[in-house]
């Protein structure tokens, strides 16, 4: 068997390839190394069964040749982060809406299983937490950048539930919410490798807007087993499923668990939201998954606790802080 990686050098697509390549499935890793990196595949180089091109996605030639040799694949390649969506929106919607449409109508030549990488961004300010996948999404107005990236999932997830009705191309898409792990950049933004770092450094450990507001954070191996799982399951096909873990923290009690479990001096600081991000940014107070769903279907349960993950990120940036010194 053998499974494609789009942005395979991710942070998630990556611990993917090593589960993977672990059960004796042979991989394509296909990346631009926009946002991923080769570091996070380097490990895996000279491994049996397991290639890498560094091409973008939007190479329709190239991509419909590696999704002609795939069993199954699994499409990860997009632009993420808040941050750099705010930053680069033109980039956000073309590769996120572009990149899709590509392996869509590849795949569906030879109906070729897609697992299509979606977010719980989607349900943008909805406060019908936990968010259930049958539930509303509710974005804010088209000049604030934030919802450009929830709206480019939001087409990713329409085009591949169409392919499935009109064309029979079998398709799962997964809404991934707040993923941790080790290899997770806080180059992006995202609070955890950025909290970590700070501390690690000594830098203040700077809390968005009041702090109040929550997430709840997944370990990326127990994501990585719900994907496993999901592609094995012939009902999945066609559906949509939340996956994360439903344990909730609010940012400044983050930032204290932070502070407290790398026994850091560093302060923790507000920064209001028009600093961190642009003005008139609008955050989601909480953001929590519902995971009846893929728990019925799959038998699928998180496994790793908010400190034991908090503990191994900082195990992995110690690690590769020492590296860098070195
Ligand atoms: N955040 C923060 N400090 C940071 C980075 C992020 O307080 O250094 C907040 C951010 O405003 C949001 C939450 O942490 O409320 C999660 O942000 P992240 O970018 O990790 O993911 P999001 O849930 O926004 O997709």
């Amino acid at each position: 068997m053998r499974a494609l990686l789009t942005g395979g050098a991710g942070f998630v697509g990556s611990h993917l390839a090593d589960s993977l390549l672990d059960r004796g499935i042979s991989i394509d890793v296909l990346d631009d190394l926009s946002t991923g990196s080769i570091e996070n595949i380097q490990h895996l180089k000279g491994r049996a069964g397991f290639r890498y091109v560094i091409d973008t996605v939007m190479n329709e030639r190239l991509t419909a040749e590696l999704i002609d040799q795939a069993d199954v694949v699994f499409h990860l390649a997009a632009a993420v982060g808040v941050k750099l969506i705010v930053e680069a929106p033109v980039r956000t919607i073309e590769t996120n809406v572009h990149g899709t449409e590509v392996v869509l109508k590849q795949a569906s030549k030879k109906r070729k299983l897609v697992v299509i990488f979606s977010t719980s961004e989607v349900y943008g300010k909805s406060a019908s937490v936990p968010f259930r996948e049958d539930a509303d999404l509710v974005l804010g107005a088209t000049s604030m950048h934030r919802w450009a990236y929830a709206c480019s999932k939001a087409i990713d997830e329409f085009l591949a539930l169409a392919y499935w009705k009109e064309r029979k191309q079998p398709v799962i898409v997964v809404r991934l919410f707040n993923t941790v792990g080790s290899r997770q950049t806080g180059r992006y933004g995202m609070v955890v490798p950025n909290f970590v770092q700070q501390a690690l450094t000594g830098a203040p450990l700077t809390v968005y807007g009041d702090g109040r507001q929550s997430r709840c954070f997944g370990y990326v191996g127990d994501v990585v087993n719900a994907l496993i799982r999901l592609v094995h399951e012939p009902r999945a096909v066609g559906q949509v499923f939340n996956i994360g873990n439903p344990e909730e923290i609010s940012m400044l009690d983050l930032a204290k668990r932070v502070k407290a479990l790398t026994a850091s001096t560093s302060e923790i600081v507000l920064v209001p939201y028009d600093q961190a991000y642009e003005a008139g940014f609008e955050d989601m107070p909480r953001r929590v998954p519902d995971i009846g769903k893929i728990r019925a279907l799959v038998g699928f349960e998180p496994t790793v606790k908010l400190d034991e993950i908090l503990l191994r990120v900082i195990a992995d940036m110690r690690s590769s802080i020492l590296a860098q010194r070195v």
